[in-house]
Parts: structure tokens; sequence; C-alpha cells
């Protein structure tokens, strides 16, 4: 998948399913069912890719009162998308989980993967 794709919204899900369509699997199959459950569906996709920290807050509640946070975390971990509030969770907070999964899997023969 390409990164341009992974920048976009959960909450503009029509167009997530039109451009992955091609590539799409089953796991994006899953992915179009939690967004659509999202408590950002009706919210404007701008407002999860804030530009400062007061506008990640307001993203980050919204979060807070959705069904599909772990679903969502899930997805942006697995595809590593950098850009914008997801399952809750800034880019910063996304990276650290990364970092976090991967220093505890390092030695053991494990890989982190999403659930
Ligand atoms: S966790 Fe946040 S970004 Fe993800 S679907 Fe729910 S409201 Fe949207």
């Amino acid at each position: 998948m390409s990164t341009q794709l992974l920048e976009f919204s959960p909450t503009i899900e029509g167009t997530i399913t039109d451009e992955v369509a091609g590539i799409t699997s089953s796991a994006e199959g899953a992915a179009s069912t939690w967004m659509s459950r999202g408590a950002c569906s009706q919210t404007n996709p701008d407002v999860f890719f804030p530009h400062n920290g007061v506008g990640v807050e307001v993203a980050k509640a919204i979060c807070a009162g959705c069904r599909v946070t772990g679903p969502c975390l899930e997805y942006a971990l697995a595809h590593r998308i950098e850009h914008g509030v997801w399952g809750g969770c800034s880019e910063r907070q996304r990276r650290r989980i990364l970092r976090d999964r991967r220093a505890a899997t390092r030695g053991t023969g494990l890989v982190a993967v999403a659930a």
C-alpha cells in the first residue's frame, strides 16, 4: 500500500475503499467495517490531521468516545501511518508504541504484529 493512501482519514471511508480497491485484502475489507462505525464518521477529516497541539486534543476527545478505537489504532500501527490522530493516539504516541513493541520483542524471536 502506498504511503499516500495511508494518509487518508478513517472518516472518508468511501475514498479509502475506492483508492485501495485494486489492492484490497481481507484485512482492508475488515478495516472498512470498523471505519464506518467510527465516532469520526460524521466529522470533518481535517480535525484528525491537526497542525497544532490543540487540534490533537480535539481529535483525541472525539476518539475517546469511539467504539472502534482499538481496531483503528492497530490499523494505523500495522500500516505505519505517520500522520494524524488514529485510535486516540497522536503521531508521537504511535511512534512510541511501535518502538516499545519492537523493544519488547527484540531478542525473543517474536514478531510484533497488529491484532
Ligand atoms: S478511534 Fe478516532 S480516528 Fe479512529 S475511527 Fe474512532 S474516532 Fe475515528
